[in-house]
């Protein structure tokens, strides 16, 4: 079979600046060894996040043209809705400036506080989102979702016999919604299965609990569900996508993910008492109903991207440039969470870097490995970011430690991913070489994106 190539031509150009070990050394010095505090042209290659990094599409710089600044009622909006509903098939159809903001108000209308919201696995915003609603966030991932070295077509999955144990114990009023991440981002951007969506949906029905979904990359999940799923394989992404929303009763979503969008998102669902309460919340916080945070720019560079993503050139291309990275990984034996999901490469920080405890941070030891060999940035996803205090002050870790290396869409080439291979290869063998760190200042909440370190000898 010949090579997958990129399904586009560059029209244009963005400069990437190179930098010398040694000037990487003192950059991550003054960056406290946090990559989240590094100068974005002081990186080599950005794979920190695929969260609005994306290349916008030569239609979609024509659509912001095409935009509609109209502050009430703008044709942007109308088409934003169509797709949106199109896709989701959901009647009332929020738009927000980005994820985090559909999240802020879902959790605060729906009367969280005090309840639990169970998930496949919550968004670091997600989580954050639902307790500072005064919820818990409950994670129930799937038994295969636990073994990075399991190869598991679905381990995006929801545990459904937790799920049932947990409404059991707690009973189902202290459940204020069930909420499934798609592909599971946290969970190794694995996708989860039609079948499952199905099976957690019957639960809630049978209580009256309800499910939305995190959509952020729903295009993505539906291709793997077309590939893997017994019964799609003729369907379209649209067909799919649709079929996956019909058993939701909302959806929170990034337009910064899979709509190749720089900014943007939505809050859809199908109570319209409950999306009077979030329009309500959004004309405080957002901005008027057919606009929420965005520009009409905006507004139709999201809806154009929504009917490109489903392009299925587009996503077996995108499915299989971080499947090649896998199997450049596999030839030096570097751990890493398989199979390989849909926008990233999770290394595995715990045993890569095995000779750094737990409470020292190998994910972070990793990353700043990964900067300084090859001015790469990645991002932790382990004891930085969801690691919580005991009361003796002891780190509570979270199962695994990873490394998130995110493959922004459509911005870099083959020879940009086999360079980043080379330097994970290089940093692998000399591993040992690197020690942990400790924390000197952290934020109260959301700690990762502005945490300090510093190394320990
Ligand atoms: C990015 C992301 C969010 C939050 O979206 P923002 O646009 O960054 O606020 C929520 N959930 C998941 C799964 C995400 O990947």
């Amino acid at each position: 079979m010949h090579t997958i190539i990129e399904p586009f031509r560059i029209k244009s150009v963005e400069p990437i600046y190179f930098t010398s070990h040694a000037e990487r050394l003192e950059i991550l010095k003054e960056a406290h060894y946090n990559p989240f505090l590094i100068r974005a042209r002081d990186v080599i290659i950005d794979l920190l996040t695929d969260s609005g990094t994306s290349a916008m599409s030569s239609e979609q710089w024509a659509g912001v043209m095409r935009g509609d600044e109209s502050y009430a009622g703008s044709d942007s909006f109308f088409r934003f809705e169509k797709i949106v509903n199109e896709i989701t098939g959901m009647p009332y159809i929020i738009p927000t400036h980005q994820g985090r903001a559909s999240e802020k108000i879902l959790f605060s209308t729906v009367g969280a506080t005090g309840k639990y919201v169970l998930s496949n696995t919550l968004f670091d915003t997600t989580r954050a989102n639902v307790e500072f609603a005064g919820a818990q966030g409950v994670d129930l991932r799937c038994a295969e979702s636990k073994d990075p070295d399991t190869i598991a077509p679905f381990k995006g999955n929801m545990d459904t016999a937790a799920l049932q144990a947990f409404i059991d114990e707690h009973g189902a009023e202290q459940v204020s919604m069930v909420i499934i991440t798609v592909t599971n981002n946290s969970g190794g951007g694995q996708p989860v299965s039609m079948a499952n969506i199905g099976a957690v949906k019957a639960i809630c029905k049978s209580y009256n609990i309800p499910l939305f979904i995190d959509a952020c990359r729903f295009a993505e999940n539906a291709y793997f569900i077309k590939l893997r799923e017994p019964g799609y394989g003729t369907k379209s992404i649209l067909q799919i996508a649709h079929e996956l929303f019909s058993y939701a009763d909302g959806c929170t979503m990034s337009a910064k993910k899979d709509a190749f969008a720089n900014i943007g998102g939505f809050l859809a669902m199908r109570d319209g008492q409950l999306a009077e309460k979030c329009r309500n919340l959004l004309i405080i916080t957002e901005g008027f109903l057919t606009y929420g945070g965005l520009a009409g720019r905006d507004l139709e560079a999201v809806a154009i991207g929504l009917r490109e993503v489903m392009n299925e050139d587009y996503l077996k291309y995108r499915v299989r440039s971080i499947q090649y990275i896998g199997e450049k990984l596999d030839a030096f034996g570097i751990p890493y969470v398989k199979p390989t999901g849909g926008h990233a490469i999770y290394l595995d920080a715990g045993r890569f870097m095995d000779h750094i405890p737990v409470h020292h941070y190998p994910g972070q030891a990793l990353c700043c490995a990964l900067y300084l060999e090859g001015g790469i940035r990645g991002v932790e996803i382990g004891s930085v970011m969801f690691g919580k205090y005991a009361a003796d002050g002891s780190l509570i870790a979270p199962p695994i430690e990873l490394v998130r290396l995110a493959i922004p869409r459509r911005v870099y080439t083959q020879s940009h991913i086999d360079y980043v291979a080379e330097v994970i290869a290089a940093v692998y063998q000399k591993r040992h070489g690197f020690g942990g760190y400790r924390i000197t200042y952290e934020p109260p909440m959301l700690r990762h994106f502005t945490a300090r370190f510093e190394p320990l000898q």
